[in-house]
């Protein structure tokens, strides 16, 4: 469970409330294809550092995957000027991205599901879940939940996971009339990228790990209740 190894479960009170859910939630989501499992994670946009232009990363590869045509290059370069995004120039973007979901996560703000009054607050009412607001039947949820952080941040290793890629291509003899692209097409394209892709891949993982083991000590030292509510001064220290 991504939960378990990053350690954020124990840490504050909405995540255990929800833990149970979110656990099944995960297990369902592991057998879905990788597009539903991350359909809802923030995309990731990246201003090429040479030419300005925008490129959205939607994985190891840019341009139109499922035809094989010529224009499939490895998403390391520039779909406009193709040169190649420096692996520290894009470690560091992913660093700000991490940081700000982690965030946003322990800023902790609840919303009420009832559509006519969105109630949204930090402060848990002493009635549990319940809505604070006069006559209102509505439960507040978390707005950024547990599950949506970690599968914010499972998406941004997904998409450097140039192992996890290869295994799940298809060997050359096998991929005809398919559309996913053949280990050696994948070997090809990404040849001159490889280490680039691995380096940006293990630092998305130290950042999440070395960040998980933060979190996890300030629970235990100040108590859930305290940690969700006193986070947002903490969480833009973490590096
Ligand atoms: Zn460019
Ligand atoms: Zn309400």
């Amino acid at each position: 469970m991504i939960a378990e190894c990053l350690g954020l479960d124990a840490s504050s009170y909405h995540v255990k409330q929800e833990q149970e859910e979110e656990d099944e939630l995960i297990y369902k989501r592991t057998q879905i294809s990788d597009a539903e499992k991350y359909r809802d994670a923030d995309g990731l946009s990246v201003k090429c550092p040479s030419c300005g232009t925008a490129n959205e990363i939607t994985g190891i590869f840019s341009g139109d995957i499922s035809s094989m045509g010529e224009d499939v290059r490895c998403a390391m370069a520039c779909v406009s000027c193709a040169k190649a995004m420096p692996p520290a120039f894009l470690c560091n973007t992913l660093t700000l991205l991490i940081r700000a979901a982690i965030t946003k996560y322990y800023q902790g703000w609840l919303l009420c599901d009832e559509q006519a009054c969105r109630n949204r607050t930090r402060y848990v009412s002493v009635c549990g879940r319940r809505c604070s607001v006069p006559y209102c039947r509505g439960t507040m949820s978390p707005e950024y939940s547990a599950h949506q952080l970690f599968t914010q941040l499972a998406y941004y290793q997904y998409l450097f996971d140039l192992p996890l890629l290869l295994k799940k291509s298809p060997s050359a003899a096998t991929s005809a009339g398919n559309n996913a692209m053949s280990r050696d097409g994948v070997e090809r394209i990404t040849s001159s990228f490889k280490d680039d892709i691995s380096r940006v891949h293990a630092h998305v993982t130290t950042f999440i790990q070395k960040n998980a083991r933060t979190y996890v000590d300030l629970a235990q030292l100040f108590g859930s209740l305290t940690m969700a509510i006193n986070a947002p001064k903490m969480a833009p220290g973490a590096h």
